[in-house]
């Protein structure tokens, strides 16, 4: 009878390792999120669809879709990092480039 305690016991005890080393993976793969994936203005990980998904602006920097939508002018946008208009004539910030390079790497 003994034994069989000691036995599960110690199974219980793997289990909570094994869920702990688990939970720290999950947490470690969060703190991993590659900068480049992460939307500058917003810090949010730019996302296949969605105001999340990167787009390129004319002067060639990546903002999200929802950023586009909140600093877009009358038919410009004006990049927040190097003050370069992107025109929108005929055109929507839903209609700008995405940004394929960031969501692949
Ligand atoms: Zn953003
Ligand atoms: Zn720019």
């Amino acid at each position: 009878m003994e034994q069989q305690t000691e036995i599960s016991l110690e199974k219980e005890f793997e289990k909570t390792m094994t869920m702990k080393q688990r939970e720290g993976k999950e947490e470690q793969k969060k703190k991993e999120t590659l900068p480049w994936k992460l939307c500058t203005i917003c810090s949010e990980e730019y996302g296949e669809e969605g105001d999340r998904t990167p787009r390129n602006l004319d002067c060639g920097h990546t903002l999200c879709l929802g950023c586009c939508k909140m600093i877009v002018q009358l038919n410009k946008i004006q990049c927040p990092f190097c003050r370069v208009d992107t025109q929108l004539i005929g055109r929507t910030v839903s209609n700008l480039p995405k940004n394929y390079l960031a969501l692949s790497m």
